[in-house]
C-alpha cells in the first residue's frame, strides 16, 4: 500500500485530486499481495494485468471530470461472487475470464457467463478486483478449512483461521492488501470472519443488495455485504452495493439513504438492548471481559444500554441447521455434471445414474456432502413435519421476537463469536464444535436483519494477540444507523492495541 492510502476513503480523495493514480494505488496493492499471499493463501486466483488496466480506465474517467465514487480502491471478492468473462458494461473490452469456483471442486472449470450485480457495481464505481478470494465451499464453514483449494491463515496468528465462510477476504483487508472485499452472509460468513481478522463486516438486511451472480446456498438467507478496515469504508461499500435490482426479485425497492454523509453524527438517542444469551457461559473469559468494557464504553457515550428477552434465541442453531441444509441440499441439486459441473469420466459399461453418482461424489467436498445429506433428510416425506416445518415456526416466532425487542430499543449487542479464532484442526473433526461457531449470527439471517461485526479488543495472551467483534444488531433497513453507531464506537474505542503478524501496511 501507498503510505497514508490504507483506507477506501483517503484513496478515493487521493485520486479524484490526482495526488495520486489509479495505477499507482494499484501496483502498490499487487505488491501488497505478493508480499504476503505465500503466508496466508487468500486469494484463488488474481488478476495483475487486468487490475491495471483497469486502473487505467478509472484514471482516464477522472482525467474526464468523472469522480467515481470508489475510483482506484483496490478491492477483493469472494469468489462465490460471479464475474464474467467482460466485465465492464462499457464495453472497454475488459475480462477476468469467468472463473468461479465456490471453493468447490466441482466448479473448478466453471466459467461465468455474467457478472454478479454487486461486483459490477463496485467496478463501475471504479473499484479494482485485484482477485477472488478463498472460502469453505459453496460458503459452508466458518473457518476457511472446508475449501477445496487448501486453507487461508488468520494474518493474526497463521497457526490460525481467519473464520469463515468469507475467510479470504477477511485476510485480504486484515493483511493491507485492499481496504473493502466482498463478502456473503448466510449465518454469519461475513460478521464471524471480519471478527476474527479484526476488521469490519457488515451483513445488510436480507434484500438490501442483489444477489444475482451469488452462489446459491440457502437463499431465504444469503446476502452479500462489505468486509472493509474501517466503519466508513463498509459505509461507502455498502453504498455502491445496495439498491433495488430487476434481476434478484428479492431485493427491497426501498431507496439507498446516503450511508457515509452522516457516520460522524452521534445517534440522537441511542438503547442498546442486550440479550441474556450474550453472556453465555460458553463465551472466552477474554471475550466476556471485552463484551462488558464495550458496553461500558457505548455506556459512557450516551448509551442507555437495557436487558432484551429473545428465548426463541437458544434455538437459533438447531432451526438454522435445518433450514440452511435443507435449501442447500435443494439449490445443489442442479451439479449434476450436465448442465454444471465437473463430469465424472465414465467407463462404457456405466450410465446416466452413474454419471450423477461419480460426478457428485467426485465433485463435492466432505462437508457439502453431509449438509446434503441433513437437508434431504429434513424435507423427505414422513421427517418433514418434524424437522423442516418446525423449524420454519422457530424462524417466525424468533423473527417476530426480534421485532418486540427492536421495538424497545435502538440496536442490539452480542459477541460476534463465543472466542477468537481457534486452531487449524482444532474444529474439522467435530461438526457440531464448528456449527457452534455460529451461535451469535445464525438468527439474525434467520430474522433477515441487518447487522455489524466491529473490533471491540484483542486477547492478551498467552500467546499471540488476537481481535475480538461486537455485533450490532439492527431493525430491517436500519444499517444507516447501524453504521453511525458502529463508527462512534470505533472512534472511541481508538486503534486496536496490537496489529496482526502478517501485514503489508
Ligand atoms: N458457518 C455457517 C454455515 O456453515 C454460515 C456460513 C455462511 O454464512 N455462509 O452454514
Amino acid at each position: 500500500m501507498i503510505r497514508g492510502l490504507s483506507d477506501a476513503t483517503s484513496i478515493v480523495r487521493a485520486v479524484h485530486t490526482r495526488e495520486t493514480s489509479a495505477r499507482d494505488v494499484t501496483s502498490a496493492a499487487l505488491r501488497a499481495l505478493g508480499a504476503v499471499e505465500p503466508r496466508l493463501r487468500a486469494f484463488l486466483c488474481t488478476f495483475e494485468s487486468e487490475a491495471l488496466r483497469a486502473a487505467d480506465l478509472v484514471d482516464a474517467r477522472v482525467a474526464k471530470g468523472e469522480r467515481p465514487p470508489l475510483a482506484g480502491v483496490p478491492v477483493a471478492i469472494k469468489d462465490n461472487i460471479c464475474l464474467g468473462p467482460d466485465l465492464c458494461a462499457r464495453g472497454d473490452g475488459l475480462g477476468y475470464g469467468g472463473t468461479t469456483t465456490a471453493g468447490s471442486r466441482i466448479l473448478a472449470r466453471y466459467r461465468s457467463p455474467f457478472t454478479a450485480t454487486a461486483a459490477q457495481r463496485l467496478i463501475d464505481a471504479g473499484a479494482i478486483v485485484l482477485g477472488k478470494t478463498n472460502l469453505d465451499e459453496f460458503g459452508m464453514g466458518s473457518s476457511t478449512e472446508h475449501s477445496a483449494f487448501g486453507v487461508t491463515r488468520n494474518p493474526w496468528d497463521t497457526d490460525r483461521v481467519p473464520g469463515g465462510s468469507s475467510g479470504g477476504s477477511a485476510a485480504a483487508v486484515a493483511s493491507g492488501v485492499c481496504p473493502i472485499a466482498l463478502g456473503s452472509d448466510t449465518g454469519g460468513s461475513i460478521r464471524q470472519p471480519a471478527a476474527h481478522c479484526g476488521v469490519v463486516g457488515l451483513k445488510p438486511t436480507y434484500g438490501r443488495v442483489s444477489r444475482l451472480g451469488l452462489i446459491a446456498y440457502a437463499s431465504s438467507l444469503d446476502q452479500v455485504g462489505p468486509i472493509a478496515s474501517s466503519v466508513a469504508d463498509a459505509a461507502l461499500c455498502l453504498q455502491a452495493i445496495a439498491g433495488h435490482d430487476g434481476g434478484d426479485a428479492t431485493s427491497a425497492r426501498e431507496p439507498v439513504p446516503d450511508y457515509s454523509a452522516r457516520l460522524e453524527d452521534k445517534p440522537q438517542r441511542l438503547v442498546v438492548g442486550v440479550p441474556g444469551q450474550a453472556r453465555s457461559g460458553a463465551n472466552s473469559p477474554e471475550l466476556a471481559d471485552a463484551f462488558e468494557a464495550s458496553l461500558n464504553l457505548l455506556r459512557g457515550l450516551g448509551a442507555e444500554i437495557v436487558s432484551v428477552d429473545i428465548p426463541m434465541l437458544d434455538h437459533a442453531i438447531a432451526a438454522y441447521y435445518v433450514l440452511a441444509p435443507a435449501e442447500a441440499s435443494s439449490n445443489l441439486a442442479r451439479y449434476d455434471g450436465v448442465r454444471y459441473g465437473t463430469r465424472a469420466n465414465l467407463s462404457p459399461q456405466e450410465g446416466l445414474r452413474d454419471l450423477y453418482e461419480r460426478s457428485r461424489s467426485e465433485g463435492f467436498g466432505e462437508e457439502v456432502k453431509r449438509r446434503i445429506m441433513l437437508g434431504t433428510y429434513a424435507l423427505a416425506g414422513g421427517y418433514y413435519e418434524q424437522y423442516y416445518a418446525t423449524a420454519t415456526k422457530v424462524r417466525r416466532v424468533l423473527r417476530e421476537a426480534f421485532g418486540r425487542a427492536l421495538a424497545t430499543c435502538s440496536m442490539i449487542a452480542t459477541p460476534a463469536t463465543p472466542g477468537p479464532a481457534f486452531r487449524i484442526g482444532a474444529k474439522t473433526a467435530d461438526p457440531l464444535a464448528m456449527y457452534l461457531e455460529d451461535v451469535y449470527t445464525v438468527g439474525v439471517n434467520l430474522a433477515g436483519l441487518p447487522a455489524v461485526s466491529v473490533p471491540m479488543g484483542c486477547t492478551s495472551g498467552p500467546g499471540k494477540p488476537l481481535p475480538l467483534g461486537l455485533q450490532l444488531i439492527g431493525a430491517p433497513l436500519q444499517e444507516a444507523s447501524l453504521l453511525q453507531a458502529a463508527a462512534m464506537f470505533e472512534r472511541a474505542r481508538g486503534p486496536l492495541t496490537h496489529r496482526p503478524e502478517v501485514t503489508a501496511i
